[in-house]
């Protein structure tokens, strides 16, 4: 039953397919933008618009990026010799963060999940063999996320890799398993990442 006008259930509807964001706040995030001021309302609905249609990946390490090669990947000073391998943008924000990893990245966007369908082609495994074609890269820093998928993409990528006589390590122990590297505060990753052991 419709008990609001049909727009407000339409905003409803829309909030309500975000992640984290049950029926209860969804009505509580539709009536909150009814109530904003119409200019704010507008910026809030073209930072959204513009954000979706100027960003997109790198094409070099597939994070995301409004250039088309992003800083990172571009930067003299960073050592190309070394990928540390992360699952999301936000994982590799929290690496630099830390200000104390010199090397690049790779961002798979996501991690192999079968229980959700989630397979070796639907990340982004091929962008990163072709980076592994050329000779600059001495060792791949597989920091996906400990916990099932993070640890099944890892075995993936070491087998993947190894072949290749390309280094490959694994972040250590110290971030808690199944944690999201974006939530782990930086001593615990500087930690993982200078305690990684060759695979
Ligand atoms: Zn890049």
């Amino acid at each position: 039953m419709d008990y609001y006008s049909s727009y407000i259930t339409k905003l409803i509807e829309e909030f309500s397919r975000l992640p984290g964001i049950g029926s209860k706040n969804a009505q509580r995030l539709a009536f909150h933008v009814l109530n904003m001021p119409k200019e704010q309302v507008k910026h809030l609905a073209d930072a959204i618009v513009s954000a979706k249609e100027n960003v997109h990946y790198c094409s070099c390490c597939c994070t995301l990026t409004d250039k088309d090669i992003c800083p990172i990947c571009a930067s003299e000073k960073r050592d190309h010799s070394t990928i540390m391998v992360v699952e999301t943008s936000r994982d590799l924000a929290a690496y630099e963060r830390t200000n104390q990893y010199d090397g690049v990245y790779h961002v798979l966007q996501g991690a192999i999940d079968p229980m959700k369908g989630v397979g070796v082609a639907d990340i982004r495994l091929k962008e990163l063999v072709k980076r592994l074609e050329s000779d600059e890269v001495k060792e791949v820093i597989v920091a996906t996320n400990l916990g099932v998928e993070g640890d099944a993409t890892a075995l993936y990528l070491r087998n993947l890799i190894k072949p290749l006589g390309v280094k490959v390590s694994r972040i250590a122990s110290g971030v808690p398993v199944g944690g999201d590297l974006e939530y782990i505060d930086e001593v615990t990753l500087l930690r993982a990442l200078n305690g990684r052991v060759e695979q």
